[in-house]
This record gives structure tokens, sequence and C-alpha cells, in this order.
């Protein structure tokens, strides 16, 4: 069964990358003048639903111009190659410091083995198909782009990643954050309001430049947000503020647990980190059992203990 198309009247459309869980991973679509753009590309086996979405839409694959990446962490940039295959007329468009490895995947697949191992990184990722350099664009900051008759602006937004950028689609007064703004789970929403977690994966994880890279974005005074992990949030102001305020608490807990412990921390500190998770989803009004929470959350807990514990060690 293809998965749900969200449509939010502006030109944006999203659904499910159908990577690992149900809604863990938003792929956007932005459609303008019967020209499309794909904003992260979940892994391959996304493709069979990007399609779907295009057909839905009435769009052929010649009518994609691009694939945006905002970042090339995987659940992001892994399906890149296979679209690039499927859309004949398609750029991507990635931050320099991603470029090469979309063009020789090599060293990002070993990478990604070293995070998850062999045999899982195979499972989730697959082969991933190199991109020909002559259909690559690197961002530069501030540069903008042409869709239909929107204009979409790239800016740096280090933090999270140092290959990451966010996409402003003016037109539609929204941003298109990736993982900078957090993860926002829907089945953690109370009566519509949104549950928001920063976002501290390895190896670039840097809460300085995090804080800068989302008062950036709220400095444009965006209607939405577009997280990738799981699309449209709105006010942005506000859930940037209970964000940054979470960030400050992980980086605290993140020292208290190599006081601690400090020949080994991560123990620890993951223990820490879905305390105060949990402490916070309950403030929210989150009503799921500890277990389904953690079900939900697991994974990140996990990636960002370990994303602070080297920020913390560098
Ligand atoms: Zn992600």
């Amino acid at each position: 069964m293809p998965p749900e198309l969200f449509d939010f009247q502006n030109g944006i459309h999203a659904f499910d990358a159908g990577y690992v869980r149900h809604q863990l991973a938003a792929i956007h679509l932005i459609v303008d003048q019967g020209r499309a753009a794909f904003v992260d590309t979940g892994s391959n086996a996304s493709l069979p639903n990007a399609l779907d979405a295009l057909s839905r839409l009435g769009l052929a694959p010649d009518c994609v111009d691009y694939v945006l990446l905002t970042h090339i962490h995987l659940d992001h940039a892994g399906g890149a190659g296979a679209m690039m295959a499927a859309f004949p007329n398609a750029r991507l468009v990635v931050h320099p410091r991603g470029a090469r490895h979309m063009i020789d995947p090599t060293r990002l697949m070993a990478a990604t083995e070293e995070v998850y191992g062999r045999e899982r990184a195979r499972e989730l990722y697959g082969e991933l198909l190199p991109v020909p350099a002559a259909r690559v664009i690197e961002t530069t900051d501030g540069m903008v782009l042409t869709l239909g008759r929107r204009e979409l602006a790239f800016y740096d937004s280090p933090g999270h990643a140092k290959h990451h950028v966010f996409i402003h689609d003016r037109a539609a007064s929204g941003i298109f954050t990736g993982d900078t703004f957090g993860i926002s789970y829907r089945e953690c929403d109370v009566a519509g309001k949104p549950f928001l977690m920063p976002s501290t994966t390895p190896s670039q994880f840097d809460p300085v430049d995090l804080r800068d890279s989302v008062e950036h974005m709220i400095a444009l005074a965006p209607e939405a947000v577009y997280p990738t992990h799981f699309s449209r949030l709105a006010p942005p102001r506000p859930l940037a503020e209970v964000m940054l305020r979470r960030l400050d608490d992980f980086v605290r807990l993140t020292f208290a647990a190599r006081k601690a412990q400090p020949a080994d921390p991560l123990p620890l500190l993951k223990e820490k980190l879905a305390a105060f998770m949990l402490a916070e989803a309950r403030a929210h009004g989150v009503t799921l059992s500890d277990a389904e929470f953690f079900a939900l959350w697991d994974m990140d807990i996990d990636l960002n203990a370990q994303g602070l514990l080297i920020w913390a060690q560098g």
C-alpha cells in the first residue's frame, strides 16, 4: 500500500520514506508550475514511494528538476543515487562537504558500516549508487535556485553536521530543516502540539553552531518548518525555544555523566537522557506507555549520547 501523501496547500507535500518504521523519515516534494523537487531521499527502498507521489500529482519522472539534500547522513541521502538514475533531468544539490561522497560513495558507506555494523548497514541502505559529477550542484551560503516560479535559498547550517544546509522556500514561508531543528515524531503529538527533541548525532555535532543555525532560521520568520523527522511543525519560534532549552539540558547531562563515570560515561549518559526525555514527554502530556515511548526514541537516545560524548571529548 502506498503511503499517505500529505498536501500542505502551498506547493509542499510530504510522504513517508518507509525507512525502518512508519513515519520515522519524511520525504518532501515541492511542486511549482509543473516542475518538482524532492527534499531528502530516504534510502534506495524509498524510490517506489517517490514515484508514486509524483504520479498521484500527475507528474512524470522528467518533471523533476532537483533532488535537494539537507545533508548526507544516509536516512536523508541514501536514496539519492537511485533517485538521480530515475529522474533524467534532475540535478543533485548538496553542501560542498557532501558532494564528493555522493559522486563516490565508497567512504560514506564504509563510515556507515562502522557506526551500524556491516550487515545492518547493507540491510538498511543496500548498494549506494554514485551520482555523475556533472549532475551535482554544490551549494554556497545564500545561493538561490528557481523551481517553476518559486525561489529556494540555501544556507549553511552546521550544528547537527558540517555538511548540513537548510532550504528556505520564500513563497511558502517554510524552511526545510533536515535534522538541525530537531526531531519530532507525530505519535508524541498531544492535542496537535508537537514534542520536539534535539538531534546530536555523531560525529560533527556542535551545540554552539546548532543554536546559531536555529536562530538564523527563526530570524527568517517562517510560518512553518519541515524537519525530515517527521514533517511540518508550527509555529517555529516557541518550538525552537523549547528545543534549545532541551539542548542545554543534554549538554549539562553530558558533563554530569562524564564526571560520575570518567572511564566509560556512555551507559550512564544514555540512562540520563532516557529519564530526561521521558520526564519531558510526561510533562508534555504524552500518554504512550514507557515501552511505546522508548520504541520510538531508543535509536535517537543511543545516537544522541554518542554524539554528545564525541563533542565533549573533542
Ligand atoms: Zn536524520
